[in-house]
């Protein structure tokens, strides 16, 4: 006998470490925007795997060469080479339009690769002094999870009781190029920025910001590094959340939707006199650029060369954002159940008034008719459906959304 939604829930819970608070489905399938639980019942993913599967569940051409893939060679370690190798490696670079790339598996580890590197460059070529390079990041930043990046974290949750940590981090306030300008000194060899911030809720920076930054990395002899795990490939509808005020960064840190939600596939993209500086025996990882992730990460490249997923996920986002834009409009009572509205593409941050609900609340409401969206941070519903979502899916999530608020 299968098991039940219950049942399945109460014996993982039991086994499992709790450092998630998932909600309370068991999903068994997907296709598409659409999953199915173990019950039969079908919900829109708008989360999309925290913007993993921008190219939808089950999409035919990734799955194809998965599978393809599979009945041929999985795994070789970086011990030896592989065919699907120089060209996921070369096409990734190009895409990137950068030199070179180093593939590893999750977005942290992409991270911590984009620390590494910039640090050695500090030393080697900026001529920073030994252990002195300093990097500088923001409030309210995520970049994953190792003892490293939580160390400069701000969010309590995410670095209590995990010390001690990493020295040579400097946070500044997000969205203010005074702020960095402030912090900058000799020996500093990166910023480490989100072009948007997706865990925060979904923040975009002021305009002009990102090319002020980068103005001030160039300036400085200090490297633009952008982390692209989220907002990179298409979600924004662009390739790069930085295409927006047209910034180059000088590496690109890449992660979920580039293992096209089969398997975890990140990397780092820069040109050669930054990547450069790694030798043989200074980084590595043994399922870094694996066969089936190469396999699957030409396939993403190949959805992304069309152009076709950025427009997509640009006029999608359009008709997203117009609709929940109509929310935060006061209604007879002259009282508006959403105070705010953020986003760029098919990416939305949605504030609901903290007095009506959590956004917990709101998430468990959605769920129980038939939307799947995550909360971050209090009152902030995050919608991200995966590319693929048809409009008029979309503007039925929303009806959800506003029959969930008017019902609070
Ligand atoms: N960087 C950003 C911007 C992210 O959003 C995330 C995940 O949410 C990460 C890094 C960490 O990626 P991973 O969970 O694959 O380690």
């Amino acid at each position: 006998v299968p098991m039940s939604t219950e049942d399945l829930i109460r014996l993982g819970e039991s086994r499992s470490a709790h450092n998630y608070h998932p909600l309370p489905v068991v999903l068994r399938s997907a296709e598409g925007a659409w999953v199915t639980d173990v019950e039969g019942k079908r919900y829109l993913d708008c989360l999309a795997g925290y913007s993993s599967l921008n190219f939808g569940h089950g999409n035919p051409a990734i799955i194809a060469a998965a599978r393809e893939q599979l009945d041929r060679l999985t795994l070789t370690s970086r011990a030896f080479l592989h065919d699907q190798f120089a060209t996921f490696v070369s096409r990734l670079a190009d895409l990137c339009g950068k030199d070179m790339v180093l593939p590893m598996n999750t977005g942290a580890e992409a991270v911590e690769t984009a620390i590494k590197v910039a640090r050695k460059w500090g030393y080697e070529v900026k001529g920073v002094p030994a252990d002195q390079a300093n990097i500088i990041v923001m409030e309210d930043n995520f970049h994953g999870r190792t003892t490293t990046i939580v160390g400069f974290s701000t969010d309590p949750d995410a670095r209590g009781g995990f010390g001690p940590f990493t020295p040579g981090f400097r946070i500044v306030k997000y969205g203010s190029v005074e702020a960095i300008r402030e912090a900058v000194d000799e020996n500093t060899v990166a910023v480490l920025i989100e072009p948007i911030q997706g865990e925060a809720g979904v923040l975009v920076p002021p305009d002009g910001y990102l090319t002020a930054v980068r103005e001030i990395c160039s300036d400085n002899d200090v490297l633009l590094i952008a982390d692209e795990i989220q907002s990179g490939l298409g979600r924004t509808g662009d390739t790069f959340a930085c295409d927006h005020e047209g910034v180059v960064p000088d590496m690109y840190v890449l992660g979920k939707a580039l293992g096209g939600g089969v398997v975890p596939v990140s990397a780092v993209a820069a040109n050669a006199d930054i990547l450069g500086v790694l030798k043989p025996g200074q980084h590595g990882s043994t399922f870094g650029g694996n066969p089936l992730a190469c396999a699957v990460g030409n396939a993403v490249i190949s959805l992304l060369g069309t152009g076709e997923y950025q427009t997509r996920a640009r006029e999608l986002g359009a008709f997203l954002h117009a609709r929940l834009r109509e929310l935060t409009v006061p209604g007879a009572g002259g009282f508006a159940p959403v105070v705010a509205v953020r986003g760029r593409g098919l990416w939305a941050g949605v504030d609901i008034d903290p007095s009506l609900a959590t956004g917990r609340e709101v998430s468990e409401a959605l769920m129980r008719r038939g939307v799947l969206a995550k909360d971050t941070h209090g009152s902030t519903i995050r919608l991200a459906p995966p590319i693929v979502v048809t409009e008029e899916d979309l503007g039925w999530a929303v009806d959800q959304l506003a029959a969930v608020l008017l019902e609070l």
